[in-house]
């Protein structure tokens, strides 16, 4: 391998397969090929494809031909070991055009290992392709190998890894990360800029110039129930580039800041927490569509208990009277789905548990219970202060589920904006 090594030669793009029929016929989820992707990711490395494979000597020569074609890298994960239909060593040899042979590392540690053990016969078994760096098992018997070889006057290179997720993770970790360094050039940088109160197709809207524009810095919109992320990324040349990212950045929070409530990891309910915890304030839910979800998903952050109280839930319009004191009035007038009733209820929450900051949820999370006045979908929230009350309506798309948590995050970006005295 030294010798076809020159400060030219690195893995640009890689191409994952995962070797298995027990992949292909459902029985077990390729969860090799999202490690592995992640993985390169970090090492500046692009996945152009994942490719799965059954135990199929032909078909698995063809696919890693086909990947080499398209790439400097092809990762193989499975059929490694002892038995009939563990190919894999075999044709990338023979693709390779090597041989396969002992690794006497390897042998000694086996023997070492499993002296004991009668029922391992490793007269045979592990071989690799001649000329390959070769990495411990330290959790079973097949070990990885990465062989780099010349393909009609091109290097390419193989990395064979073993399929079970728990042998294969922690010799990548381990051993492949640091024999592929040298061989790495890039470096990914992401960056995020997270929206709420903004559809993806609108956000998208706002920003397709870039987009269309787009270069060396990449920018492209997912969502999620409550949420836009915006990624910004950049393969840097570890030798020459700059990073442009950040200009991107700011012509993003130009057009789009009045949605953003994050340029980096958080999540809406750990700006919340970090929020709340910085102006010293307190905040507790009365909940009615939303059920304690707004308290669940609020307090899968650690360290809430400092600045959540708690909720009420009043799905009831019984308990939003006993509970929470809404009027009778308001309950049989203007009904629980109403700017009134969210507002008594926000109030009557904050009064009752004496918290800084309450916020109710009211509304019709469906698939029944929807009229023409009031279609499923209709939530009342209202955010109750020291200062002020704010309630807004809002009308959301999709399952019962969906609208449960969009009213969350609508909800929470709500209390946001009032801490912010938005
Ligand atoms: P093999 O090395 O092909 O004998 O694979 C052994 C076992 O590893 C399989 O039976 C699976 O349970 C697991 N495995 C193989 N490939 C994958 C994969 N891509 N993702 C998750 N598990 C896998
Ligand atoms: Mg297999």
């Amino acid at each position: 391998m030294t010798a076809l090594r020159d400060s030219s030669y690195y893995f640009k793009t890689a191409e994952i397969i995962s070797v298995g029929t027990e992949l292909l016929i459902g029985q077990t989820v390729d969860t090799n090929a999202h490690f592995l992707s992640g993985q390169l990711t970090e090492l500046g490395i692009s996945t152009y494809r994942h490719t799965v494979v059954g135990d199929n000597e032909s078909r698995l020569e063809k696919a890693i031909r086909l990947a080499l074609e398209d790439n400097d890298l092809v990762i193989t994960t499975g059929g490694l070991g002892p038995t009939r239909d563990d190919l894999t060593s075999a044709v990338v040899a023979h693709i390779a055009g090597v041989s396969l042979v002992k690794d006497t590392a390897v042998d000694d540690e086996l023997k070492r290992r499993y002296s004991d053990k009668s029922r391992f016969d490793f007269s045979f078994y592990p071989t690799i392709p001649e000329g390959a760096t070769v990495f411990m098992n330290d959790n079973g018997t097949a070990p990885g190998s990465l062989i780099i070889f010349l393909q009609s006057d091109q290097r390419k290179a193989i990395l064979m890894l073993p399929g079970p997720p728990d042998e294969m993770k922690p010799m990548f970790l381990k051993y492949v990360t640091q024999a592929m360094e040298p061989f790495c050039r890039y470096r990914f940088i992401h960056r995020y800029v997270r929206l709420t109160g903004i559809g993806e197709s609108s956000a998208e809207r706002l920003v397709r110039d870039l987009i269309d524009q787009q270069d060396d810095v990449t920018i492209a919109p997912y969502a999620s129930p409550g949420e836009v992320v915006i990624r910004v990324s950049q393969r840097l040349d570890l030798n020459s580039d700059v990073d442009l990212t950040a200009a991107v950045i700011e012509i993003l929070c130009d057009r789009l800041g009045e949605y953003i409530f994050e340029v980096g990891p958080r999540s809406l309910e750990q700006v919340l927490f970090d929020l709340l915890e910085q102006k010293q304030a307190t905040c507790a839910f009365a909940e009615s569509c939303t059920a304690g979800l707004a308290s669940a998903i609020l307090a899968s952050v650690p360290g809430v208990s400092g600045v959540f109280i708690g909720s009420i839930i009043s799905y009831s319009n019984q308990m939003k009277h006993k509970l929470l004191g809404v009027s009778q009035e308001i309950l049989t007038v203007e009904g629980s789905v109403s700017e009134s009733c969210a507002r008594a209820m926000a109030a009557g929450c904050r009064e009752k548990t004496g918290a800084d900051f309450a916020l109710s949820f009211t509304g019709i999370a469906g698939p029944s219970g929807g009229s023409d006045d009031q279609p499923v979908g209709t939530v009342w929230i209202a955010c109750s202060g020291d200062q002020k009350t704010k309630a807004v309506e809002f009308h959301f798309n999709g399952n019962r589920e969906r609208i449960r948590k969009l009213a969350v995050y609508a909800g929470f970006n709500l209390l946001r904006r009032s801490l912010l005295d938005l």
